[in-house]
């Protein structure tokens, strides 16, 4: 596995492999890397010739009041997992590679898919992230990049920039990775402490109510919403920041469920904010 900080290494790197035909894969990563980050570079070694990962901390999409600073890192356990799960060029940029003095430009999707649930609790986070998302595509030039359904909305948001500026990268997107208990896999989990790990389950939790209440044949959006706001209700520590019931593609809130919808939620955990989803084909 080469490690590589520069952009004009990296460049050069890819140029230079002898044959064009290699299809590339990239794996888009802040880092501090887990078991669902390690799903997709699997699953991107499988499907693919050469694979990429690329692991920045990327200022532009936290808020000034977020966890930026300190965002978990360690680049060293990192290069381990990485190259142990297939990793064959690991991209790890300083934040004045990427964004150099004079730095300004930005990519935003301004609909609706990028403005509702994070979009409204994050000003700014999905123009961050699809800003550097672009910027790592026209460096790399992959034909597949790979995103966990655990970030549903930023998928959707790549999916939707890659469709409206004719990028030629096939996005795939990949099944949440779960702990044995449900939590899904995060690298923010490790703010959390003993108690709240444990509080943590209300997201899954809801989930699974949702799932029972849908396939008893709950239908009606509202009602379901209001059940699921009473069982994060009582979790005590839980501070619920979003809970939509939407399409899946567009995340426009239904009313009925029919077709495939999202059950999209944010909670805060103490000061840890955790989100997950869940997807239903009805
Ligand atoms: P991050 O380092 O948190 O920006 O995540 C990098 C990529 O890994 C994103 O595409 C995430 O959606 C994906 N990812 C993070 N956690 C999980 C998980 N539990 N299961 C599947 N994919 C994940």
């Amino acid at each position: 596995m080469l490690v590589i900080e520069k952009i004009q290494e990296l460049r050069k790197t890819l140029t230079g492999l002898a044959n064009r035909d290699m299809k590339v894969g990239l794996v888009p990563t802040m880092g501090y890397l887990h078991e669902g980050h390690l799903s997709l570079i699997r699953r991107a070694k499988a499907e693919n010739d050469l694979v990429v990962v690329s692991i920045f901390v990327n200022p532009a999409q936290f808020g000034p009041n977020e966890d930026f600073q300190r965002y978990p890192r360690d680049l060293e356990r990192d290069q381990e997992l990485a190259e142990a799960a297939g990793t064959d060029i690991l991209f790890a940029p300083e934040v004045g590679e990427m964004y150099p003095e004079g730095y300004q430009t930005y990519v935003e999707v301004t609909g609706g898919v990028a403005r509702r649930m994070c979009g409204a609790s994050r000003p700014g986070h999905f123009r961050g992230v699809a800003t550097v998302v672009l910027k790592l595509f026209n460096i790399v030039e992959p034909d597949r990049a790979y995103f966990g359904e655990k970030d549903a909305q930023q998928l959707r948001v790549i999916r939707r920039m890659a469709r409206d500026l004719n990028l030629k990268v096939e996005i795939i997107g990949c099944p949440i990775v779960r702990e044995a208990d449900g939590l899904a896999l995060s690298s923010r989990n490790v703010y959390l402490n003993q108690a709240e790990r444990k509080a943590a389950l209300i997201l899954y939790r809801t989930l699974s109510r949702a799932k029972e209440l849908i396939e008893i044949g709950e239908r009606d959006a509202a009602v379901l919403r209001e059940q699921l706001i009473k069982t994060i209700a009582a979790e005590p520590s839980a501070s619920l920041d979003y809970l939509e019931i939407a399409d899946s593609e567009s995340l426009e809130p239904v009313a009925k469920l029919t077709g495939e919808i999202i059950i999209a939620l944010a909670v805060r955990i103490g000061t840890t904010r955790l989100i997950d989803n869940m997807v239903f084909r009805l």
